[in-house]
């Protein structure tokens, strides 16, 4: 089956008891036994709920992967994911991180004595020298949080899997339509559902796929021990949501094309950050392994200051000021005062986060409308 097809129908049959085309809303806690541990698959929501079945059998559909399990945010699914480790247990991740994946390593898990190595993995070497006894998971993220750095997934999992590590990739940014890391040789692909995959940003939410029956088993334990699950309504909303999946990540590459080409032309703009451009780096590695280059670019200005960027950010009229991405409205934000705030100005100008900075997620409204808004908050 095709893509298109998947986000459609995977993991989703007709009512079996009334023939409703869309799967219910389950909205129950637990299941009737017809004697002592007799049931129909189902005994406590926790563990499994129809709702949450059907759409973690889509998401894995949509990732062509075989086992999905889907989590109450991102990050409950990172930390199912870092739960497999132990203390002493070593990981190699992405430096130009998602902002709450750097919080969660070093300030939660690198407690419990987990390692934690950050570095830049343009080239997947630099992550081989890292490799030790202890290491025991990859983490990349493609392309990144805010400078859509893009990282080889292919050339990083011959290093895990020379080395017998486990790789991690946060597809977040690209969405399975764009880019698939376990037809890559990941061994775990992370979203958070928030964005793309929900795609109308009202639902909250993470999702893990993986092929391995053991890692499912596991991951799936985790899962329902420590608790962290979706309510069946927002898996609703979401199986809405990825319906339309596909034709709403075209719309996103087309408008980013457009919105990106023209940010290119005006004289106020210094740099774009942007992995359809020749000049991007990485960009043959993104040609290479994504189908298209998405809606999210960053771009500074020639006037590089706080004030610039913000009176730019004020004047917008269709993209709104906020965090998130992945939505059909466009949004646009500003790294230095928002998600890289706590970060030293020294320390976040080394990977690029300037004081102009602009961050867009371009959304699928008129690209005609959205140049036209661009225009007028630059002048
Ligand atoms: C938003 C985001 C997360 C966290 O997901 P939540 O659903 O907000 O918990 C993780 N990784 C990336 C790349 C994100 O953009």
């Amino acid at each position: 089956m095709k893509f298109a097809t998947k986000a459609i129908h995977a993991g989703q049959e007709p009512d079996p008891t009334t023939g409703a085309i869309m799967t219910p809303i389950y909205q129950t806690s637990t299941y009737v036994q017809s004697a002592p541990g007799k049931h129909k698959g189902y005994e406590y929501s926790r563990t499994h709920n129809p709702t949450r079945k059907a759409l973690e059998q889509n998401l894995a559909a949509l990732e062509d992967g075989k086992h999905g399990l889907c989590f109450s945010s991102g990050m409950a699914a990172e930390d199912c994911i870092i739960k497999l480790l132990s203390p002493g247990d070593e990981v190699i991740s992405t430096n130009d991180l998602y902002g709450g994946s750097y919080r969660l390593f070093t300030k939660i898990f690198a407690n419990y004595g987990i390692k934690f190595h950050f570095i830049p993995m343009a080239n997947a070497s630099d992550v081989a020298k890292l490799v030790n006894k202890n290491t025991k998971l990859i983490w990349v993220e493609t392309p990144t949080n805010p400078m859509l750095n893009i990282i080889d997934i292919k050339a990083v999992a011959e290093v895990a899997k020379k080395n017998n590590v486990l790789l991690g990739v946060d597809n977040t940014f690209a969405s399975p339509y764009l880019q698939n890391p376990l037809n890559l040789g990941a061994d775990i692909v992370v979203h958070s559902v928030t964005k793309y995959l929900g795609g109308h940003s009202d639902v909250v939410m993470g999702a893990i796929v993986c092929n391995d029956d053991k890692l499912a088993e596991r991951l799936a334990f985790i899962q329902n021990s420590c608790g962290g699950i979706p309510s069946p309504h927002d898996c609703f909303l979401v199986l809405r949501g990825t319906k339309t999946l596909h034709i709403r990540m075209d719309r996103h590459c087309e408008n980013g094309i457009k919105v990106a080409e023209y940010l290119k032309t005006h004289p106020k703009v210094n740099k774009i950050y942007w992995p359809g451009f020749p000049t991007h780096p990485n960009h043959d590695v993104a040609k290479k392994q994504m189908r298209g280059f998405g809606g999210m670019m960053s771009f500074t200005l020639k006037e590089d200051k706080l004030e610039a960027a913000h009176k730019v950010l004020s004047k917008f009229k269709i993209f709104s000021l906020a965090e998130s991405l992945g939505g059909v409205e466009s949004l646009c934000g500003h790294p230095a005062s928002m998600t890289h705030a706590s970060i030293p100005k020294e320390e976040r100008e080394k990977t690029g986060v300037v004081d102009s900075l602009i961050r867009l997620s371009v959304g699928i409204e008129d690209a005609d409308d959205l140049i036209a808004d661009l225009k007028q908050a630059l002048e």
